[in-house]
């Protein structure tokens, strides 16, 4: 397959220009074993723009990140941009991007390769064969509502709130996107929220009831958000896809990412509206920040970006088969014994962040010969 596929590379702060990097090395082995060529634009975001620019993103980034068919991101931030003014520091350019591009839907896994069993807090018997699917609705919710703020009462008194509200539009869109995902996964939804104490956790319910009768393939189920955190720490092999709301979506994918014990491995993806093409907006990015502590050592682990760049050709260019022959390169440099430090363990080999980069781009070449 040929193809010219346009990303822009925000590579950011720390550890970010050291694992996109690796990104790059897989691009180029890509582009020789299977043919698949892409355009690639380079942006500074977070704290890299703060230093050249004074601002987190500039409109010309933003523009590009418009106009391109997916955007590939390290990670922001760091102590040096601690005391920027709050509208400038570096996470302000990832907000402005998830806001501008309106990438409402954020899709988190939580995989557990083989390899890697022994890195969950969990028993392996849980967690072993782990695939499952975090989805976040991630523009609306009580991180967004008004009204919020501190107030001071008539009576002297304060009180600080926030207003969790969802429109049936909001809630439509990214349950019907669950079912979407769903049915290239193993057609079961749970849809998390918490209808037996709010009235916003009552009507999502009835929207995600209403919007499943377009989809009588997908098994549907409800479930009370602090019932799904404790199943997913006790048996989390029993969900396919969970979708659920901002506030609850944070708590839960984070308690899913660690199901499998290594911030290095996590990838994600923050999809916005389709077209009438079908095309979506799209940002990639790994879980983890910009490690500071680690940033320039060559210690930092790849692979959550790599797999977030597999992400990005599942989702944003409907390439299955490439993602997965590169998930199985990941997998089989793991199944070789090739640990960065974050993830080695006695008996490992460890390596660096450019010698895992090169392996997996080896391990491309062979599954392709
Ligand atoms: P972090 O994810 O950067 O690091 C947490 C720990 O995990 C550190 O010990 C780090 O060395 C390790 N780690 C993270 N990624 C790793 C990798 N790929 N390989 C090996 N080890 C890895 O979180 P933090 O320390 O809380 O935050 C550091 C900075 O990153 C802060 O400025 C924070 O605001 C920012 N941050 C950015 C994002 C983002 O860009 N999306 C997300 C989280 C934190």
């Amino acid at each position: 397959m040929s193809a010219n596929k346009k990303l822009l590379f925000l590579p950011g702060d720390g550890i970010g220009p050291e694992v996109m990097d690796q990104v790059r090395r897989v691009i180029d082995g890509m582009a020789k074993t299977r043919s698949v060529n892409f355009d690639i634009t380079d942006g500074l975001v977070g704290g890299a723009c703060y230093d050249k620019h004074g601002c987190a993103v500039t409109d010309e980034t933003m523009s590009d990140a418009m106009n391109v068919d997916a955007v590939v991101l390290g990670a922001v931030g760091g102590p040096k941009w601690d005391n920027v003014e709050r509208q400038h520091r570096p996470e302000a350019g990832l907000l402005r991007l998830r806001k501008d591009m309106d990438l409402y839907a954020n899709l988190r896994p939580a995989i557990v390769f083989d390899s890697l069993l022994d890195a969950s807090t969990l028993k392996p018997e849980i967690v072993q064969g782990l695939d499952i699917l975090i989805l976040r609705e991630l523009t609306a919710g009580v991180y967004f509502g008004e009204p919020r703020g501190i107030e001071t009462l008539p009576d002297g008194t304060r009180r600080g709130l926030d207003t969790q509200v969802y429109t049936e539009a909001e809630i439509d869109r990214i349950v019907r996107l669950s079912f979407e995902l769903a049915a290239k996964r193993d057609s079961r939804v749970t849809s998390v929220e918490k209808a037996n104490v709010m009235e916003s956790g009552v009507f999502w319910r009835q929207v995600a009831t209403n919007v499943h009768k377009d989809y009588p393939a997908i098994a549907l189920s409800h479930m009370y958000a602090d019932n799904c955190a404790m199943q997913l720490v006790r048996n989390p092999k029993q969900f396919d896809v969970i979708v659920t709301d901002n506030l609850f979506g944070d708590i839960l994918s984070d308690c899913a990412a660690m199901l499998t014990g290594s911030l290095g491995m996590l990838p994600s993806a923050s999809l916005g509206e389709a077209d009438e093409s079908g095309r979506r907006r799209a940002m990639y990015e790994p879980v983890h920040g910009s490690a500071p502590d680690i940033a320039g050592q060559a210690k930092a682990n790849p692979l959550a970006t790599i797999l977030s760049f597999a992400m990005c050709l599942r989702y944003s260019f409907d390439m299955k088969e490439d993602a997965e022959v590169l998930e199985r390169a990941v997998e089989n440099v793991l199944n070789a014994g090739l640990r960065t430090a974050d993830i080695m363990s006695p008996g490992m080999t460890q390596v660096t962040t450019d010698g895992m980069g090169k392996a997996v781009v080896t391990e491309l070449d062979k599954l392709a010969g």
